[in-house]
């Protein structure tokens, strides 16, 4: 076998990027809005056009400890466990719908967007964190001293820029590239968090607030049968690192509940929002949660921001069916 030794033209190379830039920053790309509701990932092309989604919810997971986890076990321990981890993460984001999942080293993201995109991406990450418990007892009873680790997970949402980025004619180094809050927001509130802890940002907090069957617990105490009142399950939680209002966050630290858990998730999937068995204490505290000046400023803001990108949109449909 022969190895060819690999040359670089490198002074053409950099002269040919600036060039490349000098032509990018010169001229506007061409931005078209996206009809949420019926955007596809296929109709990315490599080109001058970015495609702007007024509103996506990205759920962002980070496998804890995992430098750790390599220690005093052999690469293929490590790798099983990669395996059951990240691909148990996938394979839930999938089954709720995700649109798009991307993998990098020990985390990643999905993204949800159109119709139900908060539920889907809510639903996904309880079902993380539930998976997550039981990942980190499966791995544990496995291997002695092995750290503790399971998936942290953030949301975020917002309007996202997207577009195919690349080599034109290598199917293999394209890849769409999301830019935006979300992503980078939502991956923020992950790395602040435990496993034990989902954090989410304002902006999905607005859109989920009035759900009962999110916001409170079933009330049954671990138990079958109902013997403890609904109650609050989110705390509220300042994340550092985000410059905006979206830093008004909340966490929830429960799994599904091994009773009602799968009641609830499709009752929350198919649109259900109203309880009659809630405490008023609960909505009380549910309401105290958005009390207070600079709270109440930030979220005014997010959703007028929110109102303006929709207004957008329906001119933009408007537009199309004439
Ligand atoms: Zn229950």
């Amino acid at each position: 076998m022969t190895t060819a030794t690999r040359t670089v033209d490198l002074d053409g190379l950099l002269s040919r990027l600036e060039d490349r830039t000098a032509e990018k920053i010169g001229t506007e790309p061409r931005v078209v809005l996206k009809d949420i509701d019926s955007f596809r990932l296929d109709e990315l092309q490599i080109g001058p056009t970015w495609h702007r989604l007024t509103d996506i919810v990205a759920v962002s997971f980070d496998l804890k400890s995992s430098t750790n986890l390599e220690k005093g076990r052999s690469p293929q321990g490590t790798a099983s466990i990669y395996d059951a981890g990240i691909g148990g993460v996938v394979r839930t984001l999938n089954d709720f719908g995700a649109e798009f999942v991307d993998i990098q080293g020990d985390g990643g993201f999905g993204l949800f967007w159109g119709r139900n995109a908060y539920t889907k991406a809510i639903c996904a990450a309880v079902t993380i964190r539930s998976f997550s418990a039981n990942f980190q007892q499966q791995i544990q009873d496995k291997w002695e001293n092995l750290p503790s680790t399971g998936f942290k997970v953030g949301i975020s949402s917002g309007p996202v820029m997207v577009k195919l980025v690349g080599l034109e004619r290598h199917l293999d180094m394209q890849e769409p590239v999301w830019v935006g809050r979300p992503v980078n927001y939502a991956t923020k509130a992950a790395q602040q968090t435990a496993p034990d802890n989902i954090v989410i940002t304002g902006s999905v907090w607005d859109q989920i607030a009035d759900n009962d069957y999110l916001a409170f617990s079933c009330g049954c105490g671990g138990g079958a049968v109902k013997s403890a009142v609904p109650g609050l399950l989110w705390t509220g939680r300042e994340i550092d690192k985000i410059p905006d209002g979206q830093k008004y966050g909340l966490e929830l630290g429960s799994t599904w509940c091994a009773h009602h858990g799968e009641e609830f998730c499709n009752l929350i999937l198919s649109g259900a929002t109203d309880r009659y068995d809630i405490p008023s204490s609960a909505r009380a505290a549910r309401e105290a949660l958005s009390h207070g000046t600079e709270l109440q400023a930030a979220a005014e803001e997010r959703r007028s921001d929110r109102t303006r990108r929709f207004e957008e949109l329906a001119e933009f449909r408007k537009a199309a069916a004439r």
